[in-house]
């Protein structure tokens, strides 16, 4: 269980949630991390009292540094604060709650300080899940699942080691503010209408990701990392009520299920407690009263995005980071009101068709397909 906590991405949805288990548990805090949300970290550097506070954006770097100068905190900025806040000694665990494959480089930094890692991150799985894996049984590291569907496949897992047994992974999907909709339709879809989710409240990406379905096809290709799974061996299926989490087929075709409200604190505390369970702040489920629990297929046709990313898990090699890094640009271009909702699709398409994908990858090619990435989509 963990006892003192590393957050690298404190000020967005998922480290907000985290410092409110952590709270609510009694363990302590080592480092907080945000990118440019001077004020908010601030706040919670007083609340929380880190030995240190770290700004990615060196400007904030400096101006937090000057509001937190009567304090014991000591503050860091860059890359390189991001890098000390992962392999800071006090700390036991690092969540990581950053967004985006900036994620990589604190990820292993934690890993080889044989940390657990609360893994949130899921963009640094899908661009290296391998290479990430390969140094967490190196160092001893254990990596912990936050993302809610692969908690729920980590608990479905428990007490069944022999993955021989396992038939099928089977990730739930709520389908997204836009379930149900035409292309026609997803057109004229404004960054408003997809920053709408139905069930959570996440940050802007991954809300975005939610909508074209491309966070279902991330998360296909995490559960294949972090399971050890075949892409053919894991399934989609629509579940509009985010109750259950994701769900286990075992040979003798008994199901296992998670089953929870839609609330992530559920999944952070896990993975900070595990292998106990502690009361927490996580809502109760009222299964008397939260309705019939519906599924359905996926439709691949319409979100594209989601087709796409099955290609790139069936590919291998780089095409997680290419398939990556064109989605975190071209969302990225969507959200700046550069591109229509159903251009994200076609500008991954258009980076997987042009960027060639190298097989067993090492940090360098990782590194290079996320760029070329880019810029393609650029
Ligand atoms: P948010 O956008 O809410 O928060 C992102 C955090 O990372 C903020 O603290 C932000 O700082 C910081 N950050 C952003 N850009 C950078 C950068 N370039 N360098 C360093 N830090 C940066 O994201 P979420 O909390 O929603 O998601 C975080 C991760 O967790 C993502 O990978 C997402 O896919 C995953 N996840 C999220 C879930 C959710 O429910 N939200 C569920 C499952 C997985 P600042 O505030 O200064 O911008
Ligand atoms: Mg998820």
């Amino acid at each position: 269980m963990s006892k003192c906590i590393s957050i690298l991405g404190s000020t967005g949805s998922i480290g907000r949630q985290s410092l409110e288990v952590i709270a609510a548990c009694g363990m302590e805090v080592a480092a907080l991390t945000a990118n440019s949300s001077v004020e908010k970290l601030e706040a919670q550097a007083r609340q929380f009292n880190p030995k240190l506070a770290v700004m990615t954006d060196e400007r904030a770097a400096a101006d937090l540094k000057v509001r937190l100068a009567d304090t014991q905190v000591k503050v860091a900025g860059g890359m390189d604060g991001l890098l000390e806040a992962a392999a800071i000694p006090q700390a036991d665990t690092v969540i990581t709650a950053v967004v985006g494959m900036v994620g990589l480089r604190p990820t292993l930094a934690a890993i080889r300080e044989g940390k657990r890692i609360g893994l949130a991150n899921k963009e640094t799985l899908v661009c290296a899940g391998p290479l990430v894996l390969e140094e967490a049984k190196d160092y001893g590291a254990q990596i912990i699942p936050v993302d809610s569907e692969h908690s729920a496949l980590f608990q479905c897992l428990e007490g069944n080691r022999d993955r021989g047994e396992v038939k099928r992974l089977i990730l739930t999907c709520s389908g997204g503010p836009f379930y149900g909709k035409t292309a026609a339709e997803l057109q004229g879809m404004t960054r408003e209408d997809a920053l709408r989710h139905p069930n959570w409240s996440m940050g802007a990406k991954i809300t975005v990701d939610s909508a074209t379905l491309m966070n279902k096809g991330l998360e296909v290709i995490e559960a294949m990392h972090l399971y050890h799974m075949p892409p053919e061996k894991i399934s989609v299926v629509i579940h509009r009520e985010s109750i259950i989490h994701s769900l286990v087929e075992y040979c003798d075709n008994a199901m296992l299920a998670q089953l929870g409200a839609p609330d992530m604190r559920l999944p952070i505390q896990y993975a900070l407690t595990w292998p106990k369970r502690v009361p927490g702040p996580a809502q109760e489920l009222d299964l008397w009263n939260c309705g019939p629990l519906t599924f359905g297929a996926p439709d691949l046709k319409t979100f594209r995005c989601l087709d796409l990313a099955l290609r790139a898990a069936q590919e291998g090699g780089t095409a997680g980071a290419v398939l990556n890094g064109a989605n975190e640009e071209a969302v990225a271009q969507f959200l700046a009101g550069k591109i229509g909702f159903l251009d994200i699709a076609g500008k991954v398409e258009g980076a997987m068709e042009q960027v060639t994908v190298v097989q067993n990858p090492g940090i360098g090619d990782i590194l290079e397909a996320d760029r070329a990435a880019r810029e393609a989509v650029r």
